[in-house]
């Protein structure tokens, strides 16, 4: 039997590598609470993503968790249903109400044509997402929070090293929350960090993160726990020397993708935009299966059918899913609704050959009638 493809395959250190990076770790006793790994990665991560101010956590949620808690929102977060379920999850659980904006049909980022007609006397924030490592429209973003004093917050835990005209992506809006989950381009097994322009923030999110425990007598916030710890740090410090590498394997299989599959009707890839340098972090194809002649579910049958694995992502949106059952008009989200049903992320790791890649497009153009 042919072995099994998976949407994503964790990049990871030689072991070697790793134990020699942990074994300091058995003289100090140092496990965690910003421990010299953690204060290391922090510098590195500052260089590599070009931003002025870090701040580490356990995992990414609870980076978007406690930034959105620690600029004391209130009432309304604009954001969109055509992203994973930490997004809206955060919003929730920090007492705020979602308020749905659609998407725009050619990245899927936020319609930026839509905010306004959402904003009330409620709104207090921004949290649109930059999915797939596709980037919002940061202007005119910017423009609307300023006109209508709102704070922005980027999901951006899929656009880890994205950059724009050179400018590394955590440099735009109050803060943004990158993932450093095992799936994603770079990851410190669980692991996620928020980068923000604003050094109180910066102070803020240390209380949120550490039960706002300043002094051993100074207890002045009431924080929860989100610390990264010191053998998640090491795994980041060895695996943010193959990043590099890594993303350059990715664009290979990337560009492999877009050779075969750019072109064909009813198939719509996305091409990158000429200012953003990519993380090439997902391959989304859409199947329009009125041009296409077959539908994303029947693809991913007859991919699962040959041990190839691509996943319905972001299917379910947010908005419709079971826990919001009769909360949300999920019709005022027609075009991440359309493209929820018919999108499919392919398998996409650094280490995915180029014959898997054609195997994969072979399976799904296998009965395509020009
Ligand atoms: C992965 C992800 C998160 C959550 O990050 P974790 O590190 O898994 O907690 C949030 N938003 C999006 C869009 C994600 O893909």
């Amino acid at each position: 039997m042919d072995k099994s493809i998976f949407v994503t395959r964790p990049s990871m250190p030689l072991i070697e590598e790793y134990i020699k990076e942990i074994e300091p770790i058995w003289k100090s006793a140092w496990l965690t609470n910003m421990g010299q790994y953690h204060n290391q990665l922090e510098k590195q991560l500052v260089d590599y993503l070009g931003v002025e101010n870090i701040s580490l956590f356990t995992n990414g949620h609870m980076a978007l968790e406690l930034v959105i808690q620690a600029m004391n929102l209130t009432g309304e977060v604009i954001t969109t249903p055509f992203t994973f379920a930490s997004t809206t999850h955060a919003i929730v659980r920090n007492g705020l109400t979602p308020v749905f904006c659609d998407v725009n049909p050619d990245d899927y980022t936020i319609d930026i044509t839509k905010i306004e007609k959402l904003i009330t006397d409620k709104t207090s924030a921004i949290i649109p997402v930059h999915v797939y490592g596709n980037i919002c429209n940061l202007s005119e973003i910017e423009r609307i929070a300023k006109k209508y004093d709102l704070k922005v917050i980027y999901d951006a835990a899929h656009a880890f090293g994205v950059k724009i005209n050179g400018q590394g992506i955590g440099n735009f809006g109050d803060a943004s929350m990158f993932s450093f989950h095992a799936t994603k381009v770079f990851n410190t097994i669980e692991g996620g960090a928020v980068t923000f322009s604003n050094s109180k923030i910066g102070k803020q999110l240390y209380k949120l993160k550490n039960f706002g425990i300043q002094s051993d007598v100074l207890v002045d916030g009431v924080g929860s726990n989100a610390k990264m710890n010191e053998f998640q740090a090491a795994m980041g410090i060895c695996n943010l020397r193959h990043v590099t590498a890594e993303i350059l394997k990715r664009k290979i299989v990337v560009e492999r993708y877009r050779e075969r599959l750019s072109g064909v009707s009813g198939i719509k890839v996305i091409n990158d935009a000429q200012e953003i340098k990519s993380n090439y972090s997902y391959f989304p194809v859409v199947f329009d299966e009125k041009m296409f002649g077959f539908t994303r579910n029947e693809i991913c049958d007859k991919l699962g059918e040959n041990n190839i694995f691509a996943r319905k992502y972001f299917y379910p949106l947010t908005n419709t899913f079971d826990c919001y059952h009769g909360r949300f008009d999920v019709n005022a989200t027609p075009i991440a609704q359309y493209i929820a049903k018919r999108v499919l992320t392919l398998p996409l790791y650094a280490d995915l050959s180029i014959d898997d890649v054609d195997k994969i497009c072979n399976i799904i153009l296998d009965g395509y009638q020009k």
